[in-house]
C-alpha cells in the first residue's frame, strides 16, 4: 500500500491525491481520503485507481482543510470490500481519529480474536482496525499515549499514518521493514509519504526518512519525535529495491533506480552469457537490464512491449484473470527479436506464469536462443509483512531446483543474482557486510518478526 498525509497546506485533500496518484503503483485497489478543516473531518474512498476515486471537482471541494492522510490500498489482508479501503476513522471522546497504514500485522489475527472475546464490533477485515480498538480500549488518557500503547502490542511490518483535530502523526515499526518519508510542502507544510516520488509530484521538499521505531508528531508549533520502542536495529525491505518501489524514489537514502542498475551490472558479472540483445521484461526489469547490457557491451533493446493500460498483474485476484492479465500487458516487439540469440532480465519468479508466457512469445517472435536472468534471489518463502506473496506452494522456487525451473519456463539457460551481487549493488562488501541490515525473508526464510498468527502463539 502507499500512504501520505498532509499538515498545515492550503488545498491538503489535492496535494494528497496527487501523492497517491505516484504511489499508484503500491496498490491499485482502492483509495481514500480524510481531512480535517479545523472544525470537522471529511472523507471519501473508493475502489479503484486514485485518478478515478478522486475524479469529480465538486467532491474534492467538500473534502476541506489543511491536513489530510491518504491512503492506496493493495490487499495483502482483507477482502476487496468498500468497508476495508482506509484510512480508517473512529470517533472518540478525545475527538476523531483516522489511521492508515502500509504493512502487515503478524499478530493481527490474535489480538483481534482477544478483542473481540472483549466486546469490540469489528466493521472491516483488515488489520488495521486492529490498530483503532486498540487504541479505542487503552486506559491513558492521550490520544498519543493511545498510540503508543497500541504500537507495543502489535507485531509485524507497518508505516502508519494518522490524524486528529490537533496532529498528524507519523509511525514506523521497529525495523522500519515498510519506507515512510518526511517532507515539506512549499508553503511551509508537512507531508509524509511512503516514498519519495509522493513529494516531488507536488515539488515538495525532502527533509528525511522517519526513522524505524520513531513516532513524528506535526503540529502547528512544528515536528516532535518519539521513540516508543527504545532503539531499533533496523531490517528494510530488501524487495522494495528490487521490485516494490518506483524507480525514482529513494529510500534509506539510496537510489532505487541506482539499486536495479547496479545488480544488472552484478548479474552481467556472475551468469554472462553470449548473446546478441539484452532486452527487459518491462517496466520492472527496464534498469537491470540497462546495467546488464551496459556491463556487458551487449545492446538493450525494447524487445517486449508494455501496454500501460493494464494494472500490475500480479494484483488481480483470479488465477484465470492473472493469465489473461499477463497476455494483455506484454506483446513481442519481432524485429528486435528476430534470429537474435535474447537475454530477458526480469525481477522476479513467483508462479514463473509470467515468465512461461514471455519465454513462449519471444520465441515465436523469431528468437534462435533465449536466456533469463532474474535481478532478485530465487522466491522460495511468503512474504507476511506487506507484500502479496502466494503462499509456498504456489512459489515455482519453493519446488523447483534452478535446473527445474529454467525446463519449466522452457529457457536456455537461467540465473538469479546472488546474495553477494545483492548485497554488492546495495553498496555493501557482500552478504555477510549486510547481514542483520535487510529483511529478505522470502529469498532465505529468515523472518526477523515473529510470525505470531501463523505460529499460534498466544499473547498475553
Ligand atoms: P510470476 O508470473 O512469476 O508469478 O510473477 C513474476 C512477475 O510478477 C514479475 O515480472 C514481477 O515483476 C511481478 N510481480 C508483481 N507483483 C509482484 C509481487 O508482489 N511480488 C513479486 N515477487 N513479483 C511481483
Ligand atoms: Fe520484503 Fe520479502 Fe521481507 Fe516481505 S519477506 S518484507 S517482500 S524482503
Ligand atoms: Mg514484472
Amino acid at each position: 500500500c502507499g500512504v501520505v498525509g498532509i499538515w498545515g497546506a492550503p488545498d491538503a485533500a489535492a496535494l494528497a491525491a496527487l501523492g497517491l496518484h505516484a504511489l499508484q503503483h503500491r496498490g491499485q485497489e482502492a483509495a481514500g481520503i480524510v481531512t480535517h478543516d479545523g472544525e470537522r473531518f471529511w472523507q471519501h474512498k473508493g475502489l479503484g485507481l486514485v485518478g478515478d476515486v478522486f475524479s469529480d471537482a465538486r467532491m474534492m471541494g467538500t473534502l476541506k482543510g489543511k491536513s489530510a492522510i491518504g491512503h492506496n490500498r493493495y490487499a495483502t489482508t482483507g477482502g476487496t470490500l468498500l468497508r476495508n479501503v482506509q484510512p480508517l476513522y473512529a470517533d472518540f471522546e478525545f475527538g476523531g481519529l483516522a489511521v492508515a497504514h502500509n504493512g502487515n500485522l503478524t499478530n493481527a489475527a490474535t489480538l483481534r480474536r482477544a478483542l473481540v472475546k472483549r466486546g469490540c464490533l469489528f466493521q472491516s477485515t483488515t488489520d488495521t482496525e486492529v490498530f483503532v480498538h486498540l487504541i479505542a480500549i487503552s486506559l491513558y488518557a492521550t490520544v498519543l499515549e493511545r498510540l503508543v500503547d497500541a504500537a507495543k502490542q502489535v507485531k509485524g511490518a507497518y508505516s502508519v499514518v494518522a490524524l486528529t483535530p490537533d496532529f498528524l502523526i507519523g509511525l514506523r515499526d521497529p525495523l522500519g521493514v515498510r519506507p515512510l518519508i518526511l517532507g515539506r510542502v512549499a508553503d511551509g507544510g508537512w507531508m509524509l509519504a511512503s516514498e519519495t516520488c509522493a513529494l516531488d509530484i507536488v515539488g515538495a521538499e525532502f527533509v528525511r526518512n522517519v526513522e524505524p521505531g520513531e513516532m513524528v508528531i506535526i503540529d502547528d508549533e512544528g515536528i516532535r519525535s518519539l521513540r516508543p520502542f527504545g532503539k531499533t536495529s533496523p531490517r528494510f525491505c530488501v524487495f522494495e529495491y528490487i521490485y516494490f518501489a518506483r524507480p525514482d524514489s529513494i529510500l534509506e537514502d539510496h537510489s532505487v533506480y541506482e539499486a536495479r542498475k547496479q545488480i544488472g551490472v552484478e548479474l552481467a558479472r556472475e551468469s554472462g552469457v553470449e548473446a546478441d540483445v539484452i532486452v527487459p521484461v518491462p517496466d520492472s526489469g527496464v534498469p537491470s537490464a540497462m546495467g546488464y547490457a551496459a556491463e556487458s557491451g551487449i545492446p538493450f533493446e525494447m524487445g517486449i512491449i508494455r501496454n500501460h493500460y493494464v494494472g500490475r498483474t500480479f494484483i488481480e485476484p483470479t488465477d484465470q484473470i492473472r493469465n489473461l492479465g499477463v497476455r494483455m500487458k506484454h506483446s513481442a516487439n519481432a524485429p528486435a527479436l528476430r534470429g537474435k540469440r535474447v537475454v530477458l532480465v526480469d525481477d522476479s519468479i513467483v508462479r514463473g506464469t509470467t515468465s512461461r508466457k514471455i519465454v513462449d512469445m519471444v520465441r515465436a517472435a523469431g528468437a534462435t536462443e533465449v536466456h533469463m536472468r532474474i535481478s532478485s534471489p530465487p522466491t522460495r518463502h511468503p512474504c507476511f509483512y506487506g507484500i502479496d506473496t502466494p503462499e509456498e506452494s504456489q512459489l515455482l522456487a519453493a519446488t523447483h531446483s534452478v535446473a527445474q525451473m529454467a525446463e519449466a519456463i522452457g529457457v536456455d539457460s537461467l540465473a538469479f543474482i546472488s546474495f553477494d551481487g545483492l548485497y554488492r549493488a546495495l553498496g555493501h562488501d557482500d552478504r555477510a557486510d549486510a547481514e542483520g541490515r535487510y529483511c529478505d525473508a522470502c529469498f532465505t526464510g529468515d523472518y526477523p518478526i515473529e510470525l505470531v498468527d501463523k505460529e499460534g502463539h498466544l499473547v498475553s
